[in-house]
């Protein structure tokens, strides 16, 4: 532990794990002496105990970090895109030596299994190695012109500081997705995380401040941490000094912030909330689909934005196939996610725990079975919230199977031909991800094409999460239509120039206009 942090693990509110907090930020060669104060209590999902208290971003100091922003953005658009890349190539290396470190660390604040926290760090790793090869590949169009010697091209400059909202289910890959991405298109960049996660956020940002801080061509403040609530969000949300807006989190919250940026006609790019169904077809490999479904329902105890909460089963299978779900999903081991032997960790807290109750009541008073569901003791973690995960056999689609509930939670629907599962599967506002497991080929075609599933990602024989970094992530309809990650979601964080030259000379007008004047 380095000296100014054992403040972390002899402040009054510290609990069993504030003393490996503070080590692990030693071990990455960071302080967290400056961001301690008295606003934002920080708690381990694990036993529900104090980590630290921090101290939360004004209105002023906002103002000042978005001034900051613009001045960092003028300098850095005017560094080559190659050399902008070299900034990610080092970072994604720090992280890579530091791994096991971060991963830990994750778990401890967010509550996933060590696996998946480690999946997450490796995400970030991926995503540099992506933004370093996109940055020297910012390419644009050579289009046909309808006139002579001329030449219509269309390309892509830097847009200008973006400013990040993220949710505590992924509290740093969604980060890397947006971040690494704008930095090598030349934005400069703010983060607000979620208060339920700012520890593992300051991690990954220190240290990245700290391969900004040795490179010559990384101007001062080119990536900033804004601690704070929903509050600081809208600050960002509202503030003219930022040109886009990457929001992750509930419908709510993009409600809300989706309209103040509209406003001020920023840019917004919307990862909302998924309700994320998975149809079982008579010719499904069956136990292919029973690990997919498992995973996906039950992953990090069911708060991934794409975890499937929504199991459309053909009638002919469907009594053994819900028969061996129970009876697989009794059997996962629930208990600390630092033990390698748990499949399903804590819940984040004790609204989660609230939620999920709620809407297991309502699934009952809807018609609904619930199997599991209940709150499970670990030793020693009396404010902790540890479930079994529950599977609730619904007569209908009913109203809270159309919700979003952030927990695990899988409604059992059936269905008797493929139109009718994919009018179940798109029968909710939500449209993030979406699978199916068949091994007929018409129907996983029909599945993938214009009249079957409306959802950002469609998937054959996987389950509904667990995406990869090279393609574009996001969703439809309340989900926010966003797409970040791969693919071409770079083009969120740039602004496109269309530039056309006329190299000949006469003055020929598009469309054949005729505009004639008698000048020399
Ligand atoms: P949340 O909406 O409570 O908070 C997310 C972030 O938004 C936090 O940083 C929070 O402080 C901020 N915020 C909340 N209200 C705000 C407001 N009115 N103005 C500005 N900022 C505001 O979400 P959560 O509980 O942290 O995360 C769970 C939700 O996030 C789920 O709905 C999940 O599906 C969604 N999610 C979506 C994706 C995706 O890519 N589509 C990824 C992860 C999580």
């Amino acid at each position: 532990m380095n000296a100014i942090d054992k403040s972390l693990s002899s402040s009054p509110v510290s609990g069993a794990f504030a003393g490996e907090v503070a080590d692990l930020f030693g071990e990455l060669g960071l302080s967290l002496a400056g961001d301690l104060g008295s606003d934002l209590a920080v708690f381990s999902p694990i036993d529900g105990s104090a980590l630290a208290t921090l101290g939360m971003h004004r209105a002023a100091d906002m103002d000042a970090m978005v001034a900051n922003a613009g001045t960092a953005f003028l300098a850095w658009k005017q560094v080559p895109a190659p050399h902008r890349g070299e900034l990610i190539r080092r970072y994604g290396q720090l992280v890579r030596d530091h791994k096991e470190a971060l991963s830990r660390l994750l778990t401890i604040e967010n509550g996933k299994i060590l696996t998946e926290a480690r999946g997450e760090v490796q995400e970030v790793i991926d995503i540099c190695e992506y933004a370093v090869g996109l940055s020297r590949q910012l390419f644009g169009l050579t289009i046909a012109s309808e006139r002579a010697e001329h030449r219509l091209t269309e390309y892509w400059h830097p847009l200008g500081p973006l400013g990040l909202i993220s949710a505590f289910n992924f509290p740093a890959a969604v980060w890397a997705w947006g971040t690494t991405v704008a930095l090598v298109c030349g934005d400069s960049a703010i983060w607000k995380p979620s208060e339920k996660t700012p520890l593992t956020a300051l991690a990954f940002a220190k240290l990245l401040q700290k391969v900004a801080a040795d490179y010559e061509f990384a101007p001062e403040h080119l990536v900033q941490i804004a601690i704070g609530d929903a509050e600081c969000g809208g600050i960002i949300a509202d503030h003219p000094g930022i040109s886009i807006v990457s929001a992750t989190g509930s419908v709510r919250m993009g409600q809300d912030v989706g309209v103040r940026i509209q406003r001020r006609f920023g840019r917004s790019v919307l990862e909302l909330g998924g309700n994320n169904a998975a149809i079982v077809a008579p010719s499904a490999d069956i136990g292919l689909a029973l690990r997919g479904t498992i995973f996906a329902a039950t992953g990090t105890c069911g708060q991934r934005c794409t975890t499937l909460r929504r199991l459309i089963v053909h009638d002919s299978i469907r009594a053994d196939f819900v028969k061996r779900l129970i009876a697989t999903a009794a059997t996962l081991h629930v208990g600390s996610p630092l033990d390698d032997a748990t499949h399903v960790g804590p819940l984040i807290d004790k609204a989660a725990f609230d939620g999920m109750q709620r809407a297991l009541d309502r699934a009952r008073s809807e018609g609904g079975t619930v199997h599991g569901g209940e709150r499970i003791e670990v030793a020693g973690t009396p404010d902790a919230y540890y479930v079994r995960p529950a599977i609730v056999e619904m007569p209908a689609q009913s109203e809270i199977v159309r919700e979003e509930t952030f927990a695990p939670i899988l409604y059992v629907l059936s269905y008797a031909d493929i139109d009718e599962a994919i009018a179940l599967q798109n029968g909710v506002p939500q449209g993030l991800s979406s699978c199916i497991f068949t091994n007929d080929v018409r129907e996983a075609e029909r599945f993938q094409s214009a009249t079957g599933s409306d959802c950002g990602i469609v998937n054959v024989n996987i389950g509904t999460s667990g995406a990869e970094i090279g393609g574009a992530f996001g969703g439809e309809k309340v989900t926010g239509g966003g797409r970040v990650s791969g693919s071409d979601s770079w083009k969120n964080y740039m602004r496109r120039v269309t530039a056309t030259v006329n190299y000949s000379t006469s003055l020929p007008l598009a469309q054949g206009v005729k505009f004639d004047l008698d000048i020399d």
